[in-house]
């Protein structure tokens, strides 16, 4: 039986305006319009959120306390009222054969003369007992004709069926909104013109697109409503797909049109590799030696490389970077090297020459700009600034972008074009320490390359993480004292430098105060982002050096920073942090120790105050339960959501409409596969259309208008 009223006059396109829809108009159009909704075609791909069965039917003396149903009943008799505080109360008694029931409505005065005794309603609310008689508040109500029994599922929209609650748009509620879709559907034509390619439709078996939008908003009474609530009917599973689609093959052109360019041409011989070999300290790991494998492929193929490394903090990723960058250095190019931070440039640069005292390598900050008019060095090593901020290279044939785990820059190099003059196009490989789950690393990188490390290098130490309540610092502080003492250096770390009023929180200056006090025998540093590069520099360098015993720092240090001697990091107020930052953080101790083979543990601390939420709580015990990026990373996903996780605004990915990444993660891979295969074998004509088709999609809802 069909479940929608069949189209009698299709006077709507998918593509008109939204205010030409019955019932909306100028003022309601405006509404929907700050939700995204211009067309008809964007009201009828506004999904409800969940469903609720009101199919189903009882009798007032089958009726329980707690539950829903849809009750038939006759109106015996009815009065209004008004309550102490000025408002309408409607008051009535209805019975079935069975018994009878009451039923209330406040602010009721829309409901004078709707109602006649004797008359046939449909109910349906959530059972109430009170004085032990049973009621019914509020109940969603429809007045039958006399011959009828049930209410009729096709005409309602609100009883006898499964009914989808959408969420509300600013003054419109779900029932508004239910309506104004219906409308839509009604007045749309029987045959909808369908995006999605014939083929990938049948080869995915997806329903056509109209049966797949009445399925979604107005369900068979026969689909089971948990299939429904988790998205995962056909007509669901359609337009999940059908969304999912159009983002792999967008990001499918993108990569065929980088893939169409030419990458620096390179090539790796007998005496570059003797080069790489020289530089290396300690033997690498097999991972690092297949991840260099696949960078070295890359860059020898003639296409631009455009690969996304992914390695757990302390993988190893530096050194494969450096290995990269001595194969584009001998076969004559410049390399850039990125940080996110200068102190982290800093660090790079002081690694680079120790390690490639054969090359020029020049440090590039805000404060020391190189002259690159005169200097045309091997390897340039600075801030996210370097690219923009106008060093020119003479011939750049490498960027290499480091600990990207704030995923906005990434974006910036998706869009790098080679320089106009050049015949070829840098190589870029994009280095991140946020691991992605894999699936998702589709979606969103899907027009990248992608290898992992997953290991960590031989002697790197286990570390103990401890959750520890502020009232007990004490212990952590005499703790931190007898390693100090016995050679290891120590990291203290705020959520901020300063006393702010709104935060109540230990300040790192005050905290600096405090720790000299407590340790009177050791050297204390302080760092933090507010203090002049070369104070920070200097600062870093004495405690690398051994020369402080303890670091009192901000989060300026979150990233990259390598101090092997350094095992101990109490972190104060850590329910402030989120999973990845502290992950980050206590990947600071734990680096292997170059020259003594010790394998004693390194350890953190977090310490907490007593206002942690329960969500706080999961993350800290997380955090001491595992140091697995990865099983990390899922949590934090599933705690924070997708779009708070990847921070989708500042990333520049597009917000999905429908599809969800997590949830949806078993379609990502079809669709992509999907994608590809259209791609391969479609022709121009078909090319054309569905370039078209993610253009109109993607250039209005996100301004993503790189398609082709
Ligand atoms: P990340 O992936 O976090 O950038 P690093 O590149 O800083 O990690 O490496 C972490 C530490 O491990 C460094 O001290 C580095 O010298 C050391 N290291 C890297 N690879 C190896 C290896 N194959 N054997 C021993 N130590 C290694
Ligand atoms: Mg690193």
């Amino acid at each position: 039986m069909p479940e929608f009223t069949p189209v009698q006059n299709a006077t709507l396109r998918p593509g008109t305006e939204v205010q030409y829809v019955k019932g909306v108009g100028p003022k309601v159009a405006g509404i929907l319009a700050r939700r995204g909704i211009f067309t008809v075609d964007d009201l009828v791909t506004t999904l409800p959120f969940r469903y609720e069965d009101r199919s189903r039917r009882q009798t007032v003396r089958e009726l329980r306390e707690n539950e829903s149903a849809v009750v038939i009943a006759q109106i015996h008799s009815f009065t209004f009222s008004r309550t102490r505080n000025g408002m309408t109360r409607l008051e009535m008694l209805v019975g079935d054969s069975t018994g009878m029931l009451r039923c209330v409505w406040f602010h009721a005065d829309y409901l004078r003369d709707r109602f006649q005794s004797g008359q046939t309603l449909a109910l349906y609310g959530k059972f109430a007992r009170e004085q032990g008689r049973l009621m019914l508040h509020q109940p969603e109500f429809e007045i039958l004709a006399s011959d009828q029994t049930a209410p009729d599922h096709l005409a309602s929209l609100k009883l006898g069926r499964i009914v989808p609650v959408y969420e509300a748009i600013a003054g419109l509620g779900s029932a508004r909104l239910r309506r104004l879709v219906h409308a839509a559907l009604a007045a749309l034509p029987a045959a909808l013109p369908d995006p999605l390619p014939a083929e990938v439709r049948q080869r995915l078996h997806l329903p056509d697109r109209r049966a797949a939008l009445e399925q979604v908003h107005f369900p068979a009474a026969s689909v089971p409503l948990a299939e429904l609530e988790s998205a995962r009917t056909p007509g669901h599973r359609r337009l999940i797909l059908e969304e999912l689609f159009f983002l792999q093959a967008g990001l499918e052109l993108k990569r065929r049109r980088w893939q169409r360019q030419s990458g620096a041409p390179m090539q790796l011989n007998s005496r570059i590799r003797e080069q790489i070999k020289q530089l290396l300290p300690f033997h690498p790991t097999a991972g690092q030696k297949q991840v260099l494998g696949e960078i070295a492929a890359d860059m020898c193929s003639g296409r631009p490389m455009r690969r996304l490394l992914q390695g757990d903090v302390g993988s190893g990723k530096t050194i494969v970077a450096l290995e990269a960058a001595v194969i584009a250095i001998e076969n004559g190019y410049q390399v850039a090297l990125m940080a996110p931070t200068q102190i982290l440039a800093e660090q790079h640069y002081l690694y680079a020459r120790e390690r490639l005292p054969h090359y020029q390598v020049q440090l590039v900050t805000a404060g020391r700009r190189a002259d690159s008019r005169t200097m045309q060095p091997h390897l340039v090593i600075g801030t996210h600034a370097l690219l923009e901020g106008g060093f020119r290279f003479a011939r750049l044939g490498l960027v290499i972008v480091d600990e990207q785990h704030r995923f906005g820059v990434l974006q910036r190099f998706h869009l790098m074009h080679k320089d106009a003059d050049s015949a070829w196009t840098a190589h870029v490989l994009v280095m991140t320490a946020t691991p992605i789950p894999r699936s998702l690393a589709l979606t969103l990188y899907g027009d990248l390359d992608a290898s992992f490390l997953r290991e960590a290098p031989p002697g790197a130490r286990p570390i103990t993480t401890r959750v520890v309540a502020e009232q007990r610092c004490a212990a952590v502080y005499e703790f931190v004292r007898q390693h100090i003492l016995a050679g290891r250096q120590a990291y203290f770390v705020y959520p901020i430098i300063e006393e702010s009023e709104t935060l109540a929180v230990k300040p790192a200056l005050a905290m600096f105060d405090r720790l000299r006090t407590l340790y009177p025998e050791f050297r204390i540093g302080l760092l933090h982002g507010r203090l002049p590069a070369d104070e920070k520099n200097a600062v870093m360098h004495a405690f690398r050096d051994g020369k402080l015993q303890a670091l009192v720092a901000t989060t300026v240090i979150e990233v990259g920073v390598d101090v092997p001697n350094a095992t101990l990091m109490v972190i104060e107020h850590a329910e402030r942090f989120g999973i990845a930052q502290l992950h980050q953080l206590r990947g600071r101790v734990g680096r292997p120790m170059p020259q003594r083979a010790s394998r004693e543990s390194a350890y953190c601390f977090l310490l907490h105050g007593d206002r942690e939420t329960s969500s706080a709580r999961q993350r800290l015990q997380a955090l001491a339960r595992t140091t697995d990026g990865f099983a990390l990373a899922e949590l934090d996903l599933k705690l924070r959501g997708p779009g708070e996780f990847f921070g989708t605004r500042q990333s520049g990915i597009p917000a999905l409409q429908i599809a969800e990444p997590v949830r949806d993660r078993d379609l990502l891979e079809p669709a992509r596969e999907a994608a590809r295969n259209y791609l391969d074998q479609a022709d121009r004509e078909q090319l054309r259309a569905l370039i078209a088709a993610i253009q109109q999609r993607w250039q209005r809802r996100y301004g993503l208008a790189e398609a082709g």
